[in-house]
């Protein structure tokens, strides 16, 4: 059996908070059962399905609470302002009592704003198939993957399926006071206990917390390496307009300091590096260091280093599958492409190192098993007589022969030697092509401040997309330049109209 038939088979659990989603008028409450075990039938999940009803039911009719309960359907009393964070606590205590493979549902509105930043760390290291429904759909794109978002009332008129019967659900089918830690059996004494004055005491004495309390952010940093990573291979993606080469700092140490830190957390899988940077403006020697420690350096200008990582390490994911280690030595990489990093993750299961030049303000949803700063992650086997003064024709040939490769990731060119590389970076064809790239970028960003500026009224939705959408851009575009045939003028694409027509007006220039 393979694990996504594991998943569709194993529990279903879900947690459904009332005040965000109720039953909507009109619609009989003992629907709601079986329209959710309906829309997993669908799906082709058959596990079984406990659902546990959160919210202030002093305030829900006895009449729903009877048509819940009669069919299966665990009701929890807790007041509205901590139903977020009782929710997750009771998410996560289930999690640490059903190991995946399992499907988690969550119904609720607060999904963007409140759960998925830890969601989405806790799923990058438990992965659980989860499905989302609510009555408002999330105003930007969520970092947690859900297999499927449902609108609320779309499901509860959708298909049904035939109540479980209530052998199976009988555990769960109670009425529970999260404040007293109390068991009702029967509607009557639920009822009676909420309004009790030891049940009011309770509340004010032992009050719920309102906020969610995250349970990844203690996570620490720089863990030693599982058995699984520990001789796994381990690619390093290194920008170098973030973290450059420190001044007077031999290039020749990078690989050795870089392999000493992982090292030192056991990791010993064989480690490959590529440096994307201006390497026109990269002193030779450096060039020269780098290459002859196995380092592949890749020349790249700054409109498209992030659109060619990308592209770059889905590639290697195609040819190295997990388990393996991924590493981003940069400042910006996330923002360009963390959000794909982090839904990739959450069923690839990737090990990720990170470095940059300064400590991020806030924590990523990106998770990683080790983070270091850039200078100190040099520094670990550095030693005096490493560092060279300065570079110098002589120091050229002290380094050593290349046995990195030397990519454009302009034009998709390779090279074997140095000076062949740098012949090509000052060749016609080579310069046209940065042109075409520089220009086209240029006139999009122009294009796309000028479009969010005529908006009069700017929608919030768009606002959350926008880095989004000029991230899609990016990669659009570098999937436009792969494609040589592609120059059609008539796309509606703005970035392809720009890369074409920038294209067409060079090489117009060049024959006339
Ligand atoms: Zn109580
Ligand atoms: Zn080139």
């Amino acid at each position: 059996m393979s694990g996504k038939d594991a998943a569709k088979r194993g529990k279903i659990a879900v947690w459904w908070d009332m005040k965000d989603c109720p039953v909507p008028d009109g619609i009989d409450a003992h629907r709601v059962r079986p329209s959710i075990e309906g829309g997993f039938r669908e799906l082709g999940y058959s596990g079984p399905v406990s659902i546990r009803a959160y919210g202030d039911h002093k305030q829900t009719s006895e009449h729903q609470l009877r048509a819940l309960s009669s069919t299966g359907v665990a009701v929890v009393h807790i007041r509205s302002e901590s139903t977020c964070a009782v929710m997750y606590m009771d998410m996560v205590k289930w999690r640490e009592d059903n190991p995946p493979p399992a499907t988690m549902m969550i119904i609720t509105n607060q999904m963007l704003d409140v759960f998925n930043w830890d969601l989405s760390r806790l799923q990058q290291r438990t992965f659980y198939h989860l499905f989302l429904a609510s009555s408002v759909r999330p105003r930007a794109a969520l970092t947690v993957g859900c297999r499927k978002e449902w609108l609320w009332e779309k499901l509860l008129l959708g298909t049904t399926a035939a109540v479980t019967s209530s052998a199976d659900t009988a555990d769960d089918a109670v009425f529970h006071c999260k404040t007293c830690s109390l068991d009702c059996l029967s509607l009557q004494s639920f009822k009676k206990h909420l309004s009790t004055k030891n049940h009011a005491l309770e509340e004010v004495l032992r009050p719920q917390p309102k906020q969610l309390i995250s349970v990844t952010s203690k996570w620490g940093k720089n863990y030693a390496a599982t058995p699984e990573y520990a001789a796994a291979k381990i690619h390093v993606w290194w920008d170098m307009f973030c973290c450059p080469i420190p001044d007077g700092y031999d290039a020749r140490r990078v690989r050795p300091s870089l392999e000493g830190a992982f090292k030192e957390l056991g990791y010993s899988g064989h480690v490959s590096i590529t440096a994307y940077g201006d390497h026109k403006q990269t002193p030779e020697c450096h060039l020269q260091a780098l290459s002859s420690t196995g380092i592949d350096v890749a020349h790249v200008i700054p409109e498209v280093i992030y659109s060619r990582m990308s592209r770059d390490w889905k590639t290697w994911q195609d040819d190295n599958p997990a388990p393996a280690t991924m590493m981003f030595i940069s400042d910006d990489a996330e923002y360009f492409f963390g959000d794909t990093l982090v839904w990739g993750q959450q069923n690839n299961k990737y090990n990720l190192f990170r470095a940059y030049s300064y400590r991020p303000l806030k924590m990523s949803v990106l998770l990683t098993s080790a983070e270091w700063l850039w200078d100190s992650l040099l520094a670990v086997s550095e030693t005096k007589k490493h560092v060279l003064r300065k570079c110098s024709g002589s120091s050229i040939e002290r380094v050593g022969k290349s046995t990195g490769m030397f990519y454009c990731k302009v034009c998709f060119t390779k090279r074997k030697l140095l000076d062949k590389f740098m012949k090509h970076l000052w060749t016609f064809n080579h310069i046209s092509e940065v042109s075409i790239l520089s220009l086209s970028f240029f006139l999009l960003s122009i294009h796309l401040s000028n479009h969010f500026r005529e908006k009069q009224e700017v929608d919030i939705s768009e606002l959350g997309q926008r880095n989004k959408n000029q991230r899609l851009l990016y990669l659009e575009a570098s999937v436009f330049l792969n494609d040589k045939f592609l120059t059609d003028f008539t796309t509606e694409t703005p970035t392809l109209f720009f890369f074409s027509f920038c294209r067409k007006l060079i090489s117009q220039r060049a024959s006339g």
